[in-house]
């Protein structure tokens, strides 16, 4: 075969596991400004987002804040399952009240309640502009609001709230559309617009907060409601039914099942039940890296595929059970599998560098999970602490001795196992500094690779790979380092992004 132009992504893969390290893309002819390359990609069945990246159910990776910048980026963020069922639904809810197009369950008070309630409200949740009802429900009759700058200066906490509220509002009547509240909102110049029924009842709330995040974040993920896209992770266990209830009431969007052997009688089983009793919710399934795993998977009812086993950097399954693939092989072929059946697939785990996400995508990745390159950002749970002079944050396994001791860490610790093998480990991430800077690096960069190879969107890319006109190379060790800097008696490298380089 001439292999002159490379080759096609079935040769490319025949042999043996390839990692990302092992191949290159090779350049197709430029056709489109960085500008008109979109990143747009499928998350799960009928769930597309902007960006195609998705932050990992770790204990220090995701938490509501990951999440929050997450979907306000264009991406989504699966909060972990290392905690309590209430603690999680928690974090969910959070993600979910962050942005809102018509506020269908504001909290509210009556003119009895005091403005130290205000003041609790605001700890709890962050916004003090509480309307006030007659009786203190969505429902009863609007009598009033208190925002901050009503309550800012005055001494006495325990004032009734009808001594302060502002009588004189701009409401709106029901079943007006979202385009004329935004408008009523910007006129008005007022922080919020009640929404009423013809008996002055309160029925919703708008807020002129949510306009700015919508114009400053124009790339966000968010449900037809307008809340921000969520995903959380369960484990297989049957006592997590009770986890998904709570999640689904929360209003998650999308649950991912936590499991580093997927192909199980527990998930199958899970997924099942899952698919029966909460149709709406879209179930990423995983983790798996062979076809006949994603068969399986598939026609248990998974709407995504979470490919990978053993590539994570904090990752010691392949050395202590012998069992996995590379990374590059595992995406390719479940990617090409999962396609067949309009399904596609996360690949997750392994990414060390822009360039390694770009080469999942063109394997045949819709999305890819990130744990490593999101634990030092200012938006992961934890706090910065210096290493020999270096401002780091904690990054753990989930399978980690710590993490399985912090509780949880279902997906290796089997209950009745009375020795516990670890298959992670417990480490240090550099700081990043914010999501809000990095990740439109890590984006911009992509978008420079799907136009070295000629194609102006993550849907081309697949279809260019698909026909065999993307064309790839094996690399050798030495072409490797080639590839990298070399003969340099010092440098900085450019894809450790930190701090300082904001
Ligand atoms: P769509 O995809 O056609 O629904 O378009 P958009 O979602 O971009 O916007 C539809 C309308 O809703 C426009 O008037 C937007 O400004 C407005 N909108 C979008 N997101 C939000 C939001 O989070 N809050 C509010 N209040 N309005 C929003
Ligand atoms: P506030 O002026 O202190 O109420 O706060 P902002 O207007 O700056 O922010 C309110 C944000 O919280 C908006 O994005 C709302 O969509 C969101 N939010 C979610 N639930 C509620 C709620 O029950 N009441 C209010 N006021 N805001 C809510
Ligand atoms: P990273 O992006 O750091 O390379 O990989 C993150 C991924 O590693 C996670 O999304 C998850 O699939 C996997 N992972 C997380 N914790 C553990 C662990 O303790 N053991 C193993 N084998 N994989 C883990």
């Amino acid at each position: 075969m001439d292999k002159s132009n490379g080759v096609d992504a079935p040769t490319l893969f025949g042999e043996i596991g390839l990692t990302y390290d092992d191949y290159v893309l090779l350049p197709g002819y430029v056709n489109c400004g960085l500008g008109d390359v979109s990143l747009e990609t499928e998350l799960a069945r009928d769930l597309r987002i902007k960006t195609p990246l998705v932050s990992s159910p770790m204990d220090t990776v995701t938490e509501s804040k990951m999440a929050i910048n997450m979907a306000l980026l264009g991406g989504i963020g699966i909060i972990h399952c290392n905690n309590s069922v209430e603690e999680q639904a928690e974090e969910v809810r959070r993600t979910k009240r962050f942005e809102n197009g018509f506020i269908m369950d504001p909290v509210v008070l009556s003119p009895k309640d005091r403005i130290a309630d205000v003041d609790r409200i605001k700890d709890e949740h962050g916004f003090s502009g509480i309307p006030i009802t007659e009786n203190g429900r969505v429902g009863g009759r609007l009598v009033g609001i208190v925002s901050q700058r009503d309550i800012d200066f005055e001494p006495d906490r325990s004032r009734p709230l009808h001594e302060v509220m502002t009588t004189e509002l701009v409401t709106a009547p029901f079943g007006i559309t979202l385009e004329e509240g935004n408008r009523i909102l910007k006129e008005s110049k007022k922080g919020k617009l009640p929404i009423v029924d013809e008996d002055y009842n309160l029925v919703c709330l708008m807020s002129r907060s949510d306009l700015r995040k919508n114009q400053d974040f124009p790339l966000a993920s968010k449900d037809a409601g307008k809340q921000l896209l969520v995903g959380a992770a369960i484990s297989t266990h049957s006592e997590d039914r009770d986890r998904l209830a709570a999640l689904a009431e929360a209003g998650v969007d999308v649950v991912v099942f936590d499991s580093a052997q997927g192909h199980s009688v527990y998930q199958i089983e899970m997924l099942k039940w899952a698919r029966g009793r909460f149709p709406d919710i879209r179930l990423v399934a995983g983790n798996v890296v062979t076809e006949q795993q994603c068969v399986a998977l598939i026609e248990a009812g998974a709407d995504a595929l979470r490919i990978g086993m053993g590539s994570g950097s904090i990752c010691i399954t392949q050395e202590t059970v012998a069992v996995g693939r590379s990374q590059g092989s595992a995406v390719y072929h479940c990617a090409r599998t999962a396609r067949e059946h309009g399904l596609p697939v996360i690949a997750d785990g392994g990414v060390t560098s822009i360039g390694n996400i770009a080469k999942a995508l063109a394997v045949g990745a819709s999305t890819v999970m990130l744990g490593s390159l999101l634990a030092g950002t200012d938006e992961a749970p934890g706090e910065y602490f210096y290493e020999g002079g270096v401002r780091v944050k904690r990054y753990r396994g989930m399978g980690s001795q710590e993490a399985m001791e912090a509780r949880g860490g279902h997906r290796y610790l089997e209950q009745e196992e009375s020795i516990h093998l670890a298959q992670g480990v417990s480490g240090t991430v550099v700081d990043k500094g914010s999501i809000i800077d990095y990740v439109p690096y890590l984006m911009q960069g992509v978008r420079h690779a799907l136009q070295d190879v000629g194609v102006a969107s993550v849907t081309e890319l697949h279809e260019a790979m698909r026909e065999g006109r993307l064309r790839f190379e094996r690399r050798t060790p030495s072409a490797r380092a080639e590839g990298g800097v070399h003969s340099l008696h010092s440098f900085q490298e450019p894809h450790r992004w930190s701090r300082s380089q904001r």
